[in-house]
């Protein structure tokens, strides 16, 4: 059985292998054996590399530039379209060198280049040697540094176009390029005005914050003519939002695109580049609709819908085919990484048994009690309710100073194990789906050693949906349903909204905690965004990455390994020199031992607890 979905979401990345394990498989490689996720990860452990950890599986990066590349490609031949199609990585969906470097790497055979949407981007940008006819599109706001250093890197032979989005932009710009007598490759940034749905619709109509309106782009366009550099103008870009859900709204956009291009190229602007920006969706939930966390369109579709409408837009108005532009950021990298952390220990909601009621306690602890001996599959509802009413009634009892402590510690075990008996006779009887609701707020509650602020801000911030699953025991049902909480001191911290095999549950099923080994869960297709949003909630810094290729042997190759941050380091990131720190602790055990608090003996214990902590890793060890 499919609990998790996982034949849905997984896109035949992933199988559940005969002894529950979950295995990688090469997308690259369709006929090479799956590698066990947990092998991977005991392998790492003996190395020395623990969890929380996000593994990078280079196969699956490769892959998505491969799709998104050759998708356009085969649409391009398929229609008779007649230019070409010219991607860019936008950098700030992962900045990682290891993820840039290699996507520079994939891309090189199909001209693949790169997006910067600010000055720090740029610099990235401009340290990869990319192919002669690669672009760097230039976005965001921009000051005359970043102007002058893309300007000026046309000398060495690289592509960079810098999108104009404002007209205060373009004065800059004029002004920078004549001061350097170099000449710019410009684009300039369309306001399209149809809003799309989704979790992004912000970026699209009338109130989004970024490109210009039909009479700000004539006032460009006036404006380059004047300074005699309208001939620079070859690239149109925009951008709907990212993640769009309905691939209806990709093509309204793209045919109001093609609109302004063929009016702007009537006035004189000689483009050549049609940049349509973001927005290629992920299929998070597998789901095929149009909702916030999936989408109702597939790669090849994407592609063919826009070198379709492009082509049918510019044979009306007898206007060349353009190059086409994408910038295509989630669906680049969100396969590529997953983030994979331990359960440490478990909130558990029932009692495998009941105490006994003591002669003297409260009459509600025996109706209690009772509760269990009329529980069956028609009464399941009037037991709950029943056993709530009792446990709530002793509370207030026990608020008031009238029931003590130890009897309602026998209240609340007995509470618990009738919710135990509940539960189970709810799992095997069809009558239990009367009462789901109420069972999912009896999950219990899963700690795991991992920051959601750090490493999936999205599902907190905007209620991103990420496929969660445990990564081993999968040959054995799950015995419990449980919500995941995080190792930070904020009751926001938790996972309660999953994936499951027909839909979404505000619980995941889970398996009791094994007692001799770890129990380890995977998050999947976070490449895109969570590692660069993430941000140090009780300064939990970044996990340990690790990126691996998948042989063709069953086992995996180690590319490169990065620590995640000590403790030092995220002291530094707020201004706390850590040897200043070692240097006030120090100074407060000499206190100690001069005041007789402590002896001289426990100095060096002390120091080295402190010296430990400062350098190790910010999660559960
Ligand atoms: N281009 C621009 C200008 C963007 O603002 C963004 C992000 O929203 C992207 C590209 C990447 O979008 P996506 O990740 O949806 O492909």
């Amino acid at each position: 059985e499919d609990l998790y979905g996982l034949k849905r979401w997984g896109r035949g990345f992933f199988e559940v292998l005969e002894n529950g394990d979950v295995a990688l498989k090469n997308p690259l490689s369709p006929d090479s054996p799956p590698v066990s996720l947990p092998g991977i990860i005991r392998d790492l452990e003996k190395r020395g590399i623990h969890t929380p950890m996000i593994l990078r599986v280079s196969s699956y990066l490769e892959d998505a530039i491969r799709q998104i590349n050759e998708s356009f490609r085969d649409a391009i031949k398929r229609t008779g379209y007649q230019g070409t199609y010219r991607g860019v990585f936008p950098i700030k969906v992962n900045q990682q060198a290891q993820v840039v470097d290699r996507i520079v790497e994939f891309g090189r055979k199909y001209d693949f280049g790169l997006e910067a949407g600010s000055k720090p981007e740029l610099v990235i940008a401009l340290a990869h040697k990319l192919p002669d006819d690669a672009l760097i599109v230039c976005n965001g706001v921009k000051d005359a540094e970043f102007v002058g250093l893309a300007i000026q890197s046309r000398k060495l032979g690289f592509n960079t176009v810098i999108v104009l989005e404002s007209t205060m932009e373009v004065d800059t710009v004029i002004e920078t390029s004549r001061a350097l007598g170099v000449e710019p490759m410009l684009g300039v940034r369309v306001k399209l005005t149809n809003q799309i749905s989704g979790n992004w619709a912000a970026s699209s109509g009338d109130r989004s914050t970024f490109g210009m309106n039909t009479a700000q782009l004539v006032e460009v366009i006036d404006k380059l003519r004047d300074a005699g550099l309208l001939h620079c103008l070859t690239l149109q870009h925009s951008h709907l939002g990212s993640q769009v859900p309905d691939v209806n709204d990709v093509r309204r956009a793209v045919g109001d695109a093609c609109r302004y291009f063929c009016e702007m190229k009537a006035e004189g602007a000689p483009l050549t580049h049609l940049d349509l920006g973001g927005g290629l969706g992920f299929d998070y939930t597998g789901e095929q609709k149009a909702t916030a966390n999936s989408i109702n369109y597939s790669v090849e579709e994407y592609c063919a819908n826009i070198v379709e409408t492009v082509a049918y837009a510019m044979n009306e108005a007898g206007v060349e085919h353009p190059t086409l532009v994408t910038e295509s950021g989630r669906a680049s990298v969100a396969t590529s990484s997953m983030l994979i952390f331990n359960v440490l220990e478990a909130t558990l909601f029932d009692a495998p048994d009941a105490p006994a009621v003591e002669p003297d306690d409260h009459h509600y602890v025996s109706d209690l009690t009772a509760v269990g001996d009329y529980l069956s599959g028609d009464r399941l509802r009037e037991c709950l309710n029943d056993a709530s009413f009792y446990r709530n009634e002793m509370r207030a009892l026990f608020r008031r100073g009238h029931v003590g402590m130890r009897q309602m510690a026998r209240t609340e075990t007995i509470y618990r194990h009738l919710m135990a008996r509940i539960k189970a006779l709810a799992a095997s009887d069809e009558r239990g789906a009367d009462i789901e609701d109420e069972l999912h707020k009896l999950a219990d509650i899963y700690h795991c050693n991992f920051s959601l602020f750090q490493s999936l801000p999205d599902v907190w911030a905007i209620d991103q949906l990420h496929p969660l699953m445990p990564l081993q025991m999968l040959d054995q049902p799950p015995t419990r349903r449980a919500v995941l909480s995080d190792i930070t001191c904020d009751s926001d911290g938790k996972v309660d909204h999953f994936i499951v095999a027909d839909g979404t549950s505000p619980s995941l099923p889970v398996h009791d905690l094994p007692e001799d080994r770890p129990y380890h869960m995977g998050v999947f297709f976070v490449g895109a965004y969570q590692e660069t949003l993430g941000d140090l909630h009780n300064l939990f810094g970044d996990t340990n990455v690790v990126t691996i290729d998948l042989r063709d042997d069953a086992g995996f190759d180690l590319l490169h390994e990065q620590e995640g941050d000590t403790i030092a380091e995220v002291l530094s990131y707020v201004e706390y020199d850590p040897s200043d720190c070692v240097a006030a602790f120090r100074k407060l055990v000499d206190g100690a031992i001069s005041k007789g608090i402590i002896s001289v003996e426990e100095r060096r214990p002390l120091m080295a607890a402190y010296r430990d902590s400062i350098n190790g890793y910010t999660y559960y060890e």
